[in-house]
């Protein structure tokens, strides 16, 4: 029987994926049918609307390893749309997928809809310049980029679960890992970010940033110049097209430009503010708040302002 299916290894991005599912299970009348391999994962995906979920086990469960056994699955239980988590191996697994149905495949898909009995999407090009519409005919594979939707509220009814044992493709064999070493902050998960951006003539001024974080319990984030060029910060706190991209209910943007390949990283906080002394600024066109004035006056003055 046709089904929308949804998967991703990331748990609370397998929850995610469910809010798009419940909408085009709406509009095409399927049932939502959740793949994972964690039975933890399981009992949360059915309490939040999945009709059914199918716990897969294998003797390995990377994506990798299980997406012929899931691209069987699917072929099998006549998939209209999948809608995969676009981590790395999410678009690993969802081009897999995609190849072993013949189906079409849309990626980093935003905005989800059937029309006239195809999969509309829509994504972002050119670091947020254009919005590029995208009609799949079904079978139809979308990958979906983490916070991209919110997880569903619990559903009135539990869906079920099942247990498929599933034959891992041997050849995927994971022989060792290396934890990447970070500071083991995530600046994706905060809720304030104060943000640097190369304003700040030098490395140690930005204690000015650290004490407005303080004061606003916020996490200190930047632009790709203040990392990359000028080793101020970790790479892991840039924001932008080619760094992390974060939701927050707070953006305080402090003496950074505000170019298009920065902004895509960030255009979906909630309130964006901006402090810089140039009134032209791009990142005034952004901001919901801005102050026109040098930081290293108004920084002090907002921290005290905050701590009073
Ligand atoms: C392919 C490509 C990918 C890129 N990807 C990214 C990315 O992912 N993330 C990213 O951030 N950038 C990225 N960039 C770089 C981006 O285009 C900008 O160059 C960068 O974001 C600018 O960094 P900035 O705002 O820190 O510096 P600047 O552009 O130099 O801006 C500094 C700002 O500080 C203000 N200022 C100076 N002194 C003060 C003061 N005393 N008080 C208040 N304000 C002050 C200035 O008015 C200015 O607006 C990319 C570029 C390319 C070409």
């Amino acid at each position: 029987m046709a089904g929308i299916f949804i998967f991703s290894e990331d748990p609370q991005l397998a929850q995610q994926l469910l809010t798009p599912g419940l909408a085009l299970k709406a509009s095409l009348g399927q049932p939502l049918v959740a793949l994972t391999a964690s039975s933890a994962d399981a009992q949360t995906l059915a309490s939040l609307g999945a009709d059914r979920v199918v716990m897969l086990k294998a003797a390995r469960t990377t994506p990798e390893a299980l997406a012929p056994a899931i691209a069987d699955l699917l072929a099998k239980e006549q998939a209209s749309v999948v809608l995969v988590g676009g981590t790395l191996r999410g678009r690993h697994l969802a081009a897999h997928v995609a190849a072993a149905l013949k189906a079409g495949m849309t990626t980093d898909a935003k905005v989800l809809a059937i029309r006239d009995g195809k999969l509309e999407a829509q994504r972002i090009l050119y670091a947020g310049l254009a919005v590029c519409e995208e009609v799949v005919a079904l079978p139809a594979v979308a990958t979906i980029p983490q916070r991209t939707f919110l997880a569903p509220a619990a559903a009135a009814q539990a869906g079920t679960v099942e247990t498929l044992e599933v034959q891992a493709d041997a050849r995927v064999v994971v022989e060792s890992t290396t934890p990447v070493e970070s500071e083991g902050v995530d600046i994706t998960a905060a809720i304030k970010l104060v943000s640097v951006g190369r304003g700040f003539g030098k490395k140690e001024d930005l204690f000015l940033a650290r004490d407005l974080a303080g004061a606003l319990k916020a996490e200190i984030s930047c632009t790709r110049g203040v990392a990359e060029d000028e080793h101020w910060l970790p790479i892991e706190r840039y924001i932008g097209i080619s760094g992390q991209t974060v939701k927050p209910e707070l953006y305080l943007a402090v003496g950074l430009s505000g170019q298009v390949q920065h902004m895509v990283g960030c255009r979906e906080s909630k309130v964006i503010v901006a402090v810089n002394k140039d009134e032209q600024a791009p990142i005034f066109e952004a901001a919901d708040y801005g102050i026109v004035g040098d930081l290293y006056q108004v920084l002090p003055l907002l921290t005290a302002a905050l701590k009073s």
